[in-house]
C-alpha cells in the first residue's frame, strides 16, 4: 500500500487532527475480542507505523492502559470529547504505534494485508459480503413497519 503523504485524519468531532508523514509498515485486521468491543463490530483495523510517522496537529489526546492478550500493555490514545480512538502503543516499545486508520480522511486508500486473531473471528463475518444491500439510508420507520408485519425491509 502506498499512501499519498501527508495523509490527514481526525477524530469524529474534529478536535483531534493528525497527519501521517511516513509510509506504514503494514495494515492488518484484528479480530480479537478487545477489537470487537473497540469497533462495536467484528474486527478493527490497525495501521502499523513508526512513531515518527504520526504528527498530531491539534487536540489533546487522553490515554488509558489495558493488559493485552499478548501479555504487553496496550496504551490507548483517544479524543476525550468524542471518545474516538486514534492510536495504540506498547509503552515498552513506543517506537512503533498502531494507528486506527478508519479515522483517516480518505479510507479508500486502506489496503489491509491480512487478518490476525482469526481464532476469535465471528462466523457471521464470513458471510458479510453476501448480505442484501441498500446503497443509502433506508426509510427507518418503513423498515420497522415491514418487520413488525412479518416481512423484511430487504
Ligand atoms: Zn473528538
Ligand atoms: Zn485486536
Amino acid at each position: 500500500m502506498t499512501l499519498t503523504l501527508p495523509a490527514r485524519g481526525s477524530c469524529q468531532c474534529g478536535n483531534v487532527t493528525y497527519q501521517v508523514i511516513e509510509q506504514p509498515l503494514t495494515t492488518i485486521c484484528c479480530h480479537c475480542l478487545d477489537c470487537q468491543k473497540l469497533s462495536t463490530s467484528s474486527f478493527s483495523i490497525s495501521m502499523i507505523l513508526n512513531r515518527t510517522g504520526l504528527e498530531i496537529l491539534s487536540g489533546d489526546l487522553k490515554q488509558w492502559d489495558r493488559p493485552a492478550d499478548s501479555g504487553n500493555i496496550t496504551r490507548c490514545w483517544f479524543c476525550p470529547t468524542c471518545g474516538n480512538r486514534i492510536y495504540h502503543e506498547n509503552p515498552e516499545a513506543p517506537e512503533i504505534i498502531r494507528l486506527k486508520p478508519g479515522t483517516l480522511d480518505d479510507t479508500s486508500v486502506l489496503n489491509p494485508q491480512g487478518h490476525v486473531w482469526t481464532c476469535r473471528e465471528q462466523p457471521w463475518h464470513q458471510s458479510f459480503n453476501d448480505l442484501p444491500r441498500i446503497d443509502g439510508q433506508p426509510d427507518f420507520a418503513a423498515a420497522i413497519r415491514e418487520i413488525q408485519e412479518g416481512g423484511s425491509p430487504f
